[in-house]
């Protein structure tokens, strides 16, 4: 670039090079705990009207809603199993009834049903692609109508290392993460005429309940594995997600941003 070139630049100006949400409308699927939850507290704390869906822990969900709401954050926790497009149909109702718009959709809410294929269930299979591939297809579908209304929008999809450095037993998980990464990039295509970027984050192994257990059994072994030699935190993934669903990513779009301390490598 020419230093002298007082031309103005295309892209975020300087007073758009943090993550700001302020007049914008999210909805972040299983924001109750974990990961999620980081997503929504970050969001919230950075000005965002934000939505989150649980499926199963009411009360864990309404004391995280309560104590945002104290903080006079913006933010309300739905009931929501994401598997059924008929069992989210009521949320984006309230969505564009109350709200009018989304500008923003995290497709987070994600199982594992972890089992060697000998001796995989049915149920385990259908869970997990219905939770995790399913679960984000009818969310953007939804989501996709809202936002091309208004010709704007970010839709960010939680996927996991998993989909590109799968290990025993994942089979189940690998195939809807891998899933999840080739929507993306088929969406982001689709949706870019309409100025909707569509990305993923792919975290590495995060403390979470959902890694408690792998944690305690192969917790030497995982850290081995990690070039930074620790584990990922909550607030870690949120950060990648507030940047990726922020004007200050205005460009990005079809990508996978890597979280995982150079476990990829
Ligand atoms: P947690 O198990 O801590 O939380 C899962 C969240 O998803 C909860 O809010 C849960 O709701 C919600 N949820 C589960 N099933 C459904 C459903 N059918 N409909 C709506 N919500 C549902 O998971 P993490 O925070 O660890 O994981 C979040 C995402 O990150 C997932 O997609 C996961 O695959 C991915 N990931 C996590 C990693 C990690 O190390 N933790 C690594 C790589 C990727 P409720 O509280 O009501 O049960």
């Amino acid at each position: 670039m020419n230093p002298n070139d007082n031309s103005p630049l295309a892209g975020p100006t300087a007073s758009a090079l943090s993550p700001n949400f302020t007049g914008k409308v999210v909805l972040v699927t299983g924001g109750s705990r974990g990961i999620g939850r980081a997503i929504v507290e970050s969001m919230a704390s950075l000005g965002g009207t934000v939505v989150f869906t649980y499926v199963s822990q009411h009360a864990e969900a309404k004391e995280l809603e309560s104590e945002l709401q104290s903080r006079n954050f913006k933010v309300s926790a739905v009931q929501a199993d994401v598997r059924k497009d008929e069992l989210i149909a009521p949320l984006f109702e309230s969505l564009e009834k109350d709200h009018g718009r989304l500008d923003v959709l995290v497709n987070n809410a994600g199982v594992t049903r972890d089992a060697l294929i000998a001796g995989m269930d049915d149920s385990n299979w259908n869970d997990v692609l219905a939770t995790n591939l399913t679960g984000p297809f009818n969310c953007s579908r939804r989501a996709a109508r809202l936002m091309m209304r208004r010709r704007q929008g970010a839709i960010i999809n939680i996927s996991s290392l998993v989909a590109q450095r799968p290990g025993r037993g994942h089979c189940n998980y690998a195939a809807s993460k891998g899933g999840l990464e080739a929507m993306t990039k088929a969406l982001a295509a689709e949706l870019a005429p309409r100025n909707i970027r569509v990305n993923c984050v792919a975290p590495g192994m995060i403390v979470t309940d959902m890694s408690q257990e792998l944690r305690e059994l192969a917790g030497d072994q995982v850290l081995a594995r990690i070039p930074l030699k620790r584990y990922g935190e909550p607030s870690e993934i949120a950060a990648s997600v507030c940047f990726l669903a922020s004007e200050v990513a205005s460009y990005i779009t079809g990508t996978t941003l890597h979280v995982d301390g150079g476990m990829i490598i």
